[in-house]
């Protein structure tokens, strides 16, 4: 099996982590800018981790024949302290412009707030002028549905992005049709608890196909799985899928919607 995680929060992670993903068939890991379970009180607390994923971090991955890209932003939760959002917003162009960085992400909405929405306005200014790729982040439960709709609507609003250069992460059962629909990609959370669970991720897939469609673990500092991709890969191929569209899913597709920056590298075969 080669797969691809196009989610994960490393610095989060294990040596062990890298050396079952590694064992496991993954060639490529990506790792959106996020909330580190804490808030951060300076720009330069941001300076240091955009440095540590653009750096630091992809020399680790290498250790275990694993490339490593990032993307960059400032996170929802983290967009209440405007001043400290104007701050960090100014040194992001810096980041894009390193050799490893796909775009701007995980951005989006946490509890759709004003701020959030403000701060989420301006990252998609910063993708557009700097004609970058998109990640988004969506909420949590309750405010899940709502709060993809903005997003969406946001984002439709604003004549310079293109839907297929924007995928929208977290998607469950009720969000990822109006996602396809509008022309974005989609991707699923495999999460042990909240969000996908691989049954529901596969029950989604039955439903909607595989087109614009992605997986990933998000393995972060709280409970989940950073093999949650090839486990659920072997859930689908249980559950009849052949091994082509498995390979589709896994590989296949964030390697098609990722080839849209040029920065990003098919791994060799
Ligand atoms: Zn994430």
């Amino acid at each position: 099996m080669r797969y691809i995680e196009p989610h994960g929060h490393m610095v989060s992670r294990t040596t062990d982590d890298y050396h079952d993903m590694a064992t496991a068939g993954c060639q490529v890991v990506c790792e959106p800018a996020f909330w580190a379970g804490f808030d951060r009180n300076s720009a330069a607390g941001f300076y240091d981790y955009f440095s540590q994923l653009t750096e630091q971090e992809p020399k680790r991955a290498a250790r275990y024949g694993i490339q490593h890209y990032s993307w960059i932003c400032l996170n929802p939760k983290e967009s209440e302290n405007l001043e400290l959002a104007e701050e960090v917003l100014s040194i992001i162009p810096e980041f894009l412009a390193k050799p490893r960085v796909l775009g701007v992400g995980e951005i989006g909405l946490n509890k759709n707030s004003r701020n959030e929405l403000k701060v989420l306005e301006k990252h998609v200014d910063i993708a557009a002028k700097h004609d970058q790729l998109i990640l988004v982040h969506t909420p949590h439960l309750e405010d899940k549905l709502k709060g993809t709709r903005l997003i969406l609507d946001l984002l439709r609003n604003d004549s310079r992005i293109s839907p297929e250069r924007v995928i929208i992460d977290h998607v469950e059962e009720h969000t990822v049709k109006m996602v396809l629909n509008r022309g974005f990609w989609a991707g699923m959370t495999l999460y042990p608890e909240s969000k996908c669970t691989s049954a529901r991720a596969i029950d989604i897939l039955d439903l909607f196909g595989t087109d614009r469609i992605w997986m990933n673990s998000a393995c972060d500092w709280g409970h989940s799985v950073p093999l949650a991709v090839p486990r659920t890969a072997l859930e689908m191929k249980k559950r009849g899928y052949s091994r082509d569209v498995i390979d589709k899913m896994i590989y296949r597709n964030p390697i098609e919607f990722l080839s849209q920056c040029p920065k990003f590298k098919v791994p060799e075969e």
